[in-house]
């Protein structure tokens, strides 16, 4: 509930010159006060992305290209998000039947981080055998780092290590009360767009996202070192580990971690081969639960396996900052993609982009993974709506919690979409700014228009 002496606060600054001048964050050093106890409004933006993850940092340098004052709030130290933090550094899918269908933002810089590297793209017109084999993958670095640069090019205000503790929308525009190091700011935009794939912000702002009885695990990237895979006993190490498991020595829990599969966490040293159940990765509590049991589980496997023949040298060479979450709430759109829509590959008649993946459903208890692979030709859109919570003029959502069900998010959660999401989410919010409607009324039209000179590609 908003106090009478709030609501006039946020009117006040919305219409009226509290407003600091100059528009980066960074550029303001003294935050005054109102006599309300409030802090003033420390920045002005055109677009507020929240989350400069997979899809918050795509949005950011869309909105920063097409000329419009952008900042980009971020709780940890780097972009990239999940494909970063996470190190899920594996984007997919661009490519579809031998054709391209995500490009623009996502794609310039995923392609880029790869040539930077030296590196080979697959050869994206076989079809291949298994889906994984058109995942591009990018060094967590550089990929980093082309984004910091790509946002600096695009004139983007970039606040890491702050998050929104308040949000409220008035009748032109957002305050977000962020806390930052240093205390709470706050800020105006005229549009936000929430990227923390958590649909944060939309919760902030009072509108509803859809919570699940049943979630996907989580993962804790990793890479080992120090051993000869090959040389293993590979029985006898499933046996001592079932064993450990079966006389307390090893939790059930450690055997969930390792996806049930000790054999086959080795033989992928680690990566994307660790599960941790029943999460929330929502709240901070949930988050903090996510990551203390993944490392106590990490720990005692190390130990464990330190003690085998063959294993004596085993180090840990690499732990992701971060578990990587598949799975938190989606937001109640103004239009929800259900499975029956991704299967069915429908074309959305206000749609922005493509998405492709197999419908790719971890086992909620933890250990295998329930795919299907879409039927040949199959190619699912997303529509405008999918992105806008109900009932809402200018505030989108983009990345993996966009409005669908269970089984159509379990694909559409991917990186290629979430960045093509991100970059249509920066398109709509900037036609809205432009156009003063809300982003359900702008003219689609023009939308394509935009995508189009920046390289995404539209369906239809
Ligand atoms: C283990 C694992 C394996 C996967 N494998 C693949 C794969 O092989 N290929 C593929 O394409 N996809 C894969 N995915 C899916 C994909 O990586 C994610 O769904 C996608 O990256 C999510 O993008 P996003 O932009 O929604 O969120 P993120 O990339 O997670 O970005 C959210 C950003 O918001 C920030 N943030 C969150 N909350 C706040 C807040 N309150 N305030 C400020 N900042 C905030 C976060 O720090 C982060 O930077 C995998 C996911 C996981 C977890």
């Amino acid at each position: 509930m908003v106090s009478n002496t709030r609501r006039e606060f946020i009117q006040a600054s919305l219409v009226s010159g509290t407003l600091a001048a100059g528009n980066a964050v960074g550029q303001v050093t003294e935050v005054k006060r109102q006599n309300t106890g409030e802090t003033a409004v420390t920045a002005e933006y055109d677009i507020a992305v929240v989350g400069a993850g997979t899809a918050g940092a795509i949005a950011a340098i869309q909105a920063g290209r097409l000329g419009l004052r952008t900042v980009l709030i971020e709780k940890n130290g780097m972009p990239g998000g999940t494909t970063t933090t996470a190190a899920v550094n594996f984007p997919g899918l661009f490519h579809a039947w031998g054709r391209q269908v995500i490009a623009g933002i996502g794609w310039e810089l995923v392609s880029r981080a790869v040539a930077e590297c030296g590196g080979q793209l697959p050869d994206f017109t076989v079809v291949p055998e298994r889906h994984p084999q058109h995942q591009v993958r990018v060094n967590r670095a550089v990929y980093a780092s082309l984004l910091c640069e790509a946002l600096h090019q695009a004139g983007v205000s970039v606040l890491f290590h702050s998050m929104p503790a308040r949000v409220e929308e008035g009748e032109d525009g957002f305050l977000l009360t962020l806390c930052t190091k240093t205390g709470l700011e706050t800020i105006k935009a005229l549009a936000v767009i929430d990227a923390t794939g958590d649909a944060n912000v939309v919760g902030l702002a009072g509108y509803s996202v859809v919570e699940h009885d049943t979630l996907q695990p989580g993962s804790l990237i990793l890479t080992l070192t120090g051993y000869d895979f090959n040389a293993l006993d590979k029985e006898r190490l499933r046996r001592v580990f079932q064993e450990g498991v079966d006389k307390g020595e090893l939790t059930p829990e450690d055997n969930t971690f390792v996806r049930r599969n000790i054999v086959g966490f080795l033989a992928a040293r680690g990566d994307n081969c660790t599960h941790i159940t029943n999460i929330n990765g929502r709240t901070s509590a949930g988050r903090s639960e996510a990551e203390l049991r993944s490392r106590t589980c990490l720990l005692h496997v190390y130990r464990f396996l330190r003690r085998q023949p063959g294993l004596e040298g085993l180090e840990i060479a690499f732990m992701a900052p971060e578990c990587g979450i598949r799975e938190t709430v989606t937001i109640q759109g103004e239009v929800t993609i259900m499975h029956e829509d991704y299967v069915s590959g429908r074309l959305w008649q206000d749609a922005v982009c493509y998405s492709f993946y197999p419908i790719d459903l971890h086992n909620v208890q933890g250990g295998g993974i329930d795919t299907r692979p879409l039927k040949p030709g199959t190619v699912p859109t997303v529509p405008r709506g999918a992105l806008v919570p109900r009932g809402s003029r200018r505030l989108l959502a983009a990345g993996r919690c966009l409005s669908s069900d269970r089984e159509a998010n379990s694909a559409l959660r991917v990186q290629a979409t979430c960045m093509a999401c991100g970059q249509a989410a920066a398109v709509l919010a900037a036609q809205a700014v432009r156009e003063n409607t809300g982003v359900m009324n702008v003219d689609m039209k023009g939308v394509y228009e935009i995508l189009r000179q920046h390289r995404a590609i539209v369906p239809g």
